[in-house]
């Protein structure tokens, strides 16, 4: 059964009060709180078995090795990844997608075209650009039109045997949008032989996710965007793909053998793994998977969703306040503004004072603000601990916040 007492009393961090209010925190899309299932875990590690993996012939280093491992396999399970090795331990989303970029170098010739889409996030933006820079390939914007909807038909005239990478997230994290990504990557398949990479920074927290399925040959996300510490993320590949490209950065753990006159690489995962790993974080992201499967993929989702309608039926009702993304499908957030009051941190500095963390700004996104010629938003985004109540105080601070403004 859901039972959202149980699971917010998982979450000390919710039960205090800032700026002498209770806390109602509703900036979900930038990171999640942490249960005690992690914090657990993550204390367990340094009090227990911390040691460097991979390398020590000592207890404690294999112990930490095996835990390390163990949550890989845990992840592989989670995203239904084939082979365990396709499970890339990195800091995060955007390391994840720097890697990609710059580990394809070799593969992208000029004139070769690139295909993101216009509701990226800057990190799904900037490594393709810094790619294009190198090699000379272009980059091409899949539009979305006043409701934050892709228009896919773009790909019916874009895609080419020129086109060599597609990269598009699942759900945009300035408004939530959930992104037809079966359809994009159906297309893809069919009208070009273009590596497709999948952004799940703001899905993996809130869909079942199935990269198999989903036939992409890349899927990224961050762990501290699903309840696990930050610092932590995945980069999941193909087999057959991560074969093929070069590593990111060079290093410890990475080489099979290093001589000044050559070295070759070590075998996968750890071709991409250089360096002493966040082994306490990575295997905290298994506890914070544990976490998540406890409750259930569908129950999460269906919480979520239902916070989501209730915010937006309830925000609706306030004069001249606009939803961005309001007739798309969406998951997640809701992005607005109020008409007249042109500055959203103003918006969110006394929702702040009211115990209500939201976020303001472009959100890492400055094209979709460009669109809609606006400097910001103000968004609140939930999780699985967020109550019916907490969307009925953030609608009351919104109308403070209107009455104090205009
Ligand atoms: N992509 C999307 C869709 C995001 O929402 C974010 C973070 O907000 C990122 C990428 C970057 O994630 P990180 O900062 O964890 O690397």
């Amino acid at each position: 059964m859901f039972d959202i007492q149980n699971i917010r009393s998982q979450f000390p961090i919710l039960s205090q009060k800032i700026n002498g209010k209770d806390l109602v925190y509703l900036d979900n899309a930038a990171t999640s709180q942490k249960p005690l299932l992690v914090l657990d875990c993550w204390m367990k590690y340094y009090t227990e078995i911390n040691a460097n993996v991979h390398r020590g012939i000592h207890t404690l280093s294999q112990l930490a090795t095996e835990e390390m491992e163990l949550s890989r396999r845990k992840i592989q399970k989670f995203i239904n990844a084939k082979h365990d090795f396709e499970v890339i331990f990195t800091k995060g989303t955007t390391e994840g997608l720097n890697l990609i970029a710059y580990s394809l170098t070799n593969l992208i010739k000029k004139d070769d075209e690139i295909i993101i889409s216009y509701l990226e996030h800057h990190s799904n933006i900037v490594p393709w650009q810094m790619l294009c820079q190198r090699t000379g390939a272009k980059l091409k914007v899949i539009p979305m039109d006043e409701n934050g909807v892709l228009q896919i038909d773009f790909l019916d005239k874009n895609l080419s045997e020129k086109t060599k990478i597609v990269s598009v997230n699942q759900v945009s994290n300035a408004l939530g949008i959930v992104n037809p990504i079966d359809e994009i990557i159906s297309k893809t398949r069919a009208n070009s032989n273009a590596l497709i990479v999948i952004d799940g920074a703001q899905s993996v927290p809130h869909m079942k996710i199935d990269v198999q399925k989903m036939d992409c040959d890349f899927f990224v996300f961050s762990g501290h965007k699903m309840y696990a510490p930050m610092g932590t993320g995945i980069l999941y590949g193909k087999e057959e793909i991560l074969r093929k490209i070069q590593p990111f950065h060079g290093g410890g753990e990475m080489i099979a053998s290093c001589s000044f006159e050559k070295t070759t690489y070590a075998d996968l995962p750890f071709k991409f793994e250089a360096g002493t790993p966040n082994v306490g974080g990575n295997i905290s992201l298994g506890a914070a998977i544990d976490f998540m499967e406890n409750i259930g993929h569908e129950n999460i989702q269906n919480h979520e969703n239902a916070l989501l309608d209730y915010a937006q039926k309830k925000l609706l009702e306030i004069d001249g306040l606009r939803i961005y993304g309001e007739k798309a499908k969406r998951t997640g957030v809701v992005s607005f503004n109020l008409e007249g009051i042109g500055i959203a941190s103003d918006v969110g500095m006394i929702l702040d004072k009211l115990g209500i963390a939201v976020r303001t700004g472009h959100h890492c996104t400055q094209p979709i603000m460009d669109f809609f010629d606006i400097a910001g938003t103000v968004r609140a985004s939930f999780a699985v601990y967020n109550t019916f109540e907490e969307v009925d105080i953030l609608v009351e601070g919104v109308k403070k916040a209107q009455k104090m403004l205009s």
